[in-house]
């Protein structure tokens, strides 16, 4: 265990066990902030908690690097809470339980949390040390990323000043990631009156659909189980009233499966039925790599419940049928999609109907025209729509003097080069940039897989690679002495 003698790598393990044994899910990081805060206050380190919950401790340059471009070191403080059907723990309130197999460092049952707290883990061992060189260091470590950006949304403009932004929340080794889309969230409500209807009911279930992050599975040519829902109920030509529907719960998730149910009138059933067969083979054959797709539709005879009107119905399914989903709009020079649309949630209540949708863009204002078009086509369709949550793109800047010292360093480690990417998924860079005038941001991190599920773990030798690639940029940055970026 050689490896164990580079600068500090036991101190990494050391506060990622420790972190681990605090619980941390999104909206419960009062704890692991006062564990970072202590570990700063016992350095005589400044740190600052702000009133978005976010943490920000400075450390000075090492000695000979105090006129280095200042270096700002990132990482989120919460982590997804996710755990299997068997697993008893209380995230709210339980450490996890660390496991190592092999290479692996995992939590049994749950989320190990290496999204982020690896991140946290690095920038408190290099806090600790007096033997790793530096230019001058501001740790900032946001609060409740997964859900929505919120603490680095909260940040005051000039809170944290810097020349070059290290983000620690990528997940694989040998990738910079020097740019991502922004996003919003498109909440669209129908509202109305239901009425009492009889006859015979169908409830629709389409399930085993792919699925995936509404990030970076939107340009493959999957089938988002409420648009499959809403092309077959479509189908239907003959007068029907819709009694339900639940199709997903995270505007962010290309929605897997769905459940609907409708009334119609007994003499319709046969002609129904043959729609949606109909119906059912076409998606199969758009969508070809749903392979497991299942549609099952179950028959009830003389009901009697509550139910949207014919007209209503009609209205609704319209509109979802209307709505884009998927890549609207694709970079022809990246290679990537440019502006994309996912409809990750409808839910029918008794008295309305909500369609949730994740829209994401390089182009804010790409993005923000998306948006505006769904809410016009709600309202058109006598609806109202809010847009929210959103976030600026994280724009590329070619050839960035941070993009040449972190792939100098790369190839300094590993001796071959990095892939340098822009991404469709959102991460915090372009929310802190924006509010930052002048920094350059790159996203980088050891090898994690599956995060956000009880199966995430954490390359330990990835981790290892990793810790020496951002110690010898870090050094790599004290070197420059101008102090301009
Ligand atoms: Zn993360």
């Amino acid at each position: 265990m050689h490896h164990l003698q580079f600068p500090s790598l036991q101190a990494v393990f050391r506060h990622f066990c420790a972190i681990a044994a605090i619980p941390h899910g999104s909206g419960n990081t009062a704890a692991i902030r006062a564990y970072c805060r202590e570990t700063a206050d016992s350095l005589g380190l400044s740190a600052k908690e702000d009133a978005a919950g976010n943490l920000i401790i400075r450390k000075p340059a090492s000695k000979g690097a105090e006129k280095a471009p200042a270096v700002i070191l990132q990482g989120h403080l919460d982590m997804v809470c996710a755990q299997l059907p068997e697993c008893t723990k209380d995230m709210q309130t339980e450490g996890l339980d660390l496991r190592m197999e092999g290479d692996f460092l995992f939590a049994e049952g749950t989320t190990l949390g290496g999204d982020d707290g690896i991140a946290i883990a690095y920038a408190l061992a290099i806090l600790e040390s007096d033997t790793i060189v530096h230019p001058p260091l501001t740790v900032l470590l946001t609060n409740d990323e997964e859900i929505g950006l919120l603490g680095a949304g909260g940040l005051a403009e000039g809170e944290v000043e810097g020349a070059y932004l290290l983000n620690l929340d990528s997940e694989k080794e040998g990738e910079f990631i020097v740019g991502c889309a922004g996003g919003a969230r498109v909440d669209m409500t129908f509202s109305f009156r239901r009425e009492m209807v009889s006859g015979v009911r169908a409830t629709l279930s389409l399930t085993g659909l792919s699925g995936g992050h509404s990030g970076t599975e939107i340009h493959r040519p999957l089938l988002n189980a409420n648009c499959g829902m809403a092309k077959l109920l479509s189908s239907i030509a003959v007068p029907m009233h819709l009694c339900t529907w639940q199709g997903g719960t995270r505007d962010n998730v290309i929605t897997a499966d769905a459940t609907a149910s409708v009334l119609l009138a007994p003499q319709d059933q046969a002609q129904v039925m043959a729609a949606l067969q109909t119906c059912e083979q076409s998606l199969r054959q758009q969508y070809p790599e749903e392979t497991q797709l299942h549609l099952a539709i179950a028959w009830e005879q003389d009901v009697t419940c509550s139910a949207l009107t014919a007209e209503s119905t009609a209205v609704v399914l319209e509109h979802l049928c209307s709505l884009p989903q998927g890549v609207t709009c694709w970079h022809e020079t990246l290679h990537m999609p440019k502006t994309s649309l996912n409809l990750g949630i409808v839910e029918l209540t008794e008295t309305s109907l909500l369609a949730v949708c994740s829209v994401r863009s390089l182009s804010d204002s790409e993005r923000d025209a998306l948006a505006e078009t769904l809410c016009r086509a709600a309202q058109s369709h006598g609806g109202t729509a809010r847009c929210h949550a959103a976030y600026p793109a994280w724009d590329y800047v070619p050839d960035s003097k941070l993009e040449q010292i972190a792939c100098n360093a790369f190839t300094a480690c590993y001796g071959t080069k990095p892939q340098v990417l822009t991404i469709h998924a959102g991460l915090e860079c372009g929310v802190i940039c924006a509010k930052c005038s002048g920094l350059e941001a790159i996203s980088f991190g050891p090898d994690l897989y599956d995060i956000h599920s009880p199966r995430e773990r954490l390359s330990i030798a990835s981790t290892v690679r990793t810790w020496k690639l951002l110690l010898r940029m870090l050094s790599d940055i004290a070197a420059i002495s101008d102090g301009q970026a």
